[in-house]
């Protein structure tokens, strides 16, 4: 394992790192990390030179999402040499946002939290810009992408989804904005009060509150590796933004289902009158079938509309833990 921890090493010559504690943080790097083991040796790089260089003092939450590469062995050696690390190993695989959760629930910066994507696509050194400007007075300060160096159909795929979001969420969440972001201690303290279960934690952010604001950057391209996040794993976050912050699918349905009784209503006069006035009876087993299969279609829709709510309420309600630690390594010590 040594040979996959020489980042640690070579990087601080012969000073001994185990002495650089900074007592209590400040400020709180969370980035959750899944299987990547290729960005680790950057990244560490990156956060050593800042929290070296900071005036204020800094510690790197690093959440293990139950890696199945070297990640996890390599943050867990980390964090036993330098204390400025502190690491947490989840259990299994729980997702970004629940690892993420996890992050913000240990983080002990007194100040707040800078939340960051573990690949390099959000560069850790804004955080001095994004600092700045929650001295200035803002609780939350968030990252707005405005290039996102990826391909065109997901790029495409974030633009709907978030205008859709824009047009259908109860609260105001801003276009274009995902985790990458400066959290202050007040709103922090309050989202590790929030128990719901299905996190869209962009969302949650913005439904606290306070005074927030954004600032422009460019995402960079994931540095090594492909997307942690799996097509299932996009459309299961779209869909916690959409049903956790609208109540428009639902409304929808009984809107359609209105609708629907009452174009069959003036289908049933012009059919009765048709009959009794004219004599004509209406043929038509084709358009008979494709009424019955559409609307067929449009009940299972609602039904799966109505699951989404229930399937909600069903996971809230069994009161499980969000996610489960298997170790946490915090000032050099393992603490459980
Ligand atoms: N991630 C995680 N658990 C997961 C999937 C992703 O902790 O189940 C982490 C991943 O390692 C990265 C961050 O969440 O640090 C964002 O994931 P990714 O870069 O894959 O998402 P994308 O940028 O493609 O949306
Ligand atoms: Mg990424």
């Amino acid at each position: 394992m040594a040979e996959d921890c020489l980042f640690l090493t070579s990087k601080k010559g012969n000073i001994d790192i185990r002495r650089m504690t900074n007592g209590i943080p400040q400020v709180s790097f969370v980035i959750p990390v899944y299987n990547e083991e290729s960005n680790l040796p950057t990244l560490v790089e990156r956060l050593i030179k800042i929290m070296d260089q900071s005036p204020i003092s800094l510690e790197a939450v690093l959440i293990d999402d139950g890696s199945r590469d070297n990640s996890r062995a390599m943050l867990k050696q980390l964090a036993l040499v330098d204390p400025r690390f502190h690491v947490v190993l989840l259990s299994r695989n729980h997702g970004h946002q629940l690892a993420l959760t996890a992050g913000l629930s240990v983080a002990r910066g007194t100040e707040g939290v800078f939340v960051l994507d573990g690949d390099l696509q959000d560069p850790p050194e804004l955080l001095e810009e994004f600092y700045a400007k929650h001295l200035e007075g803002y609780e939350v300060v968030y990252a707005i992408r405005e290039k996102r160096k990826e391909p065109w159909y997901k790029r495409m795929a974030y633009f709907i989804f978030y205008r859709i979001l824009k047009k259908i969420a109860n609260v105001d969440i801003p276009l274009d904005s995902g985790d990458f972001s400066f959290i202050g201690r007040k709103v922090v303290n309050i989202l590790n009060q929030m128990p719901e279960e299905s996190r869209f934690i962009r969302g949650m952010r913005t439904w606290i509150g306070f005074k927030q604001i954004g600032i422009s950057y460019n995402r960079q391209e994931r540095a090594f590796g492909d997307s942690k996040y799996t097509f299932s794993k996009l459309v299961q976050l779209a869909l916690n933004g959409i049903f956790n912050f609208s109540e428009f699918p639902i409304k929808f349905v009984s809107s359609a289902g209105f609708l629907a009784i009452a174009s069959s209503l003036l289908y049933f006069f012009y059919v009765v009158i048709k009959k009794l006035f004219i004599g004509q009876v209406i043929e038509g087993f084709t358009s008979l079938l494709f009424v019955i299969i559409l609307f067929g279609g449009i009940q299972l829709l609602a039904i799966g509309i109505l699951g989404e709510y229930i399937l909600r309420i069903f996971f809230q309600s069994k009161n499980r833990p969000n996610y489960i630690i298997d170790q946490e390594i915090c000032e050099g010590k393992l603490l459980k």
